[in-house]
């Protein structure tokens, strides 16, 4: 049995302990040997158990995403993979087929973004990277891109106002650089999926990382990041480290983190209807 969402206004939820609090799950990946494990739901079973009402899922081959998204449309922002099979994830950069697939995938109409991308700074200049830039900021849509920093600077270079989750805190997470780039680039956001163990070395949180989420605390958003099967099937644990971290920072920008920016980013509601069930 689904969990039941009971609480009216989101100041209810937030008067909540933080453990108890919904999270909004910013980088998920549900693909194929996912799928073939999990059907659509188990996975928001999971959600459920772990409160989290919304979450960005990505996946390959992009279907697997659509079948979730269309069981459960209110809670899945569903993000178009630019890789139709998993080595495409390091041979797309020279791949020109992308472009026309990605056409067509979004004239289905439902995908919330792009990505996830991966690249280093060598295939900055590529074009089909400028092409899914172009694809993507003539749509409106925000990208989700795992890469290095001269990337970004690349993209902002290319297209100033286009929306960016930085996945990981960047290939190089240092509070400092992260900082910098936060400051330079209004419009790139970040998520920190898979950085539990830099935030908070053996369980407490870092000085750097809390000084970083409370100067910039409207740019940050949570993740599991479940790249794998086996990630899956370690969700609650790896949601219970993000959790306790989070408790450790002050109330108002741990709910900045845990749910409300992702919320506006994703124009997804701030308050949870009463008596849903999900
Ligand atoms: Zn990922």
């Amino acid at each position: 049995m689904l969990f039941r969402y009971c609480c009216g206004l989101l100041a209810l939820l937030l008067s909540l302990p933080l453990s108890a609090q919904p999270l909004f799950d910013s980088h998920l990946h549900y693909s194929a040997e996912d799928a073939r494990h999990f059907d659509p739901l188990a996975i928001v079973q999971w959600l459920d158990k772990n409160m989290i009402p919304y979450a960005a899922v990505t996946g390959t081959p992009a279907v697997h995403v659509s079948k979730l998204y269309q069981a459960v449309p209110e809670r899945i922002v569903p993000l178009l993979s630019i890789y139709r099979q998993r080595r495409d994830k390091s041979t797309w950069t020279k791949d020109e087929t992308v472009i026309p697939y990605l056409k067509k995938e979004l004239e289905r109409g439902h995908w919330g973004g792009i990505g996830e991308l991966h690249l280093f700074a060598a295939d900055r200049h590529s074009q089909v990277f400028k092409e899914v830039i172009a694809l993507a900021s003539a749509r409106q849509l925000p990208l989700l891109i795992h890469a290095d920093p001269a990337v970004i600077d690349k993209l902002y270079e290319i297209a100033p106002k286009q929306r960016v989750i930085w996945a990981h805190a960047s290939t190089f997470p240092y509070p400092d650089l992260v900082a910098d780039y936060l400051q330079r680039y209004p419009h790139l956001s970040v998520d920190v999926s898979m950085r539990d163990r830099r935030i908070a070395p053996d369980g407490v949180i870092d000085d750097d990382w809390y000084e970083l989420f409370v100067m910039y605390p409207d740019r940050f958003m949570i993740g599991v990041d479940t790249y794998s099967t086996s990630r899956w099937r370690s969700f609650d644990f790896a949601v219970r480290a993000i959790r306790h971290w989070l408790a450790q920072l002050p109330e108002d920008v741990a709910q900045q983190l845990a749910f409300v920016n992702a919320a506006k980013f994703y124009k997804k509601p701030l308050s949870l209807k009463a008596n849903t069930s999900f």
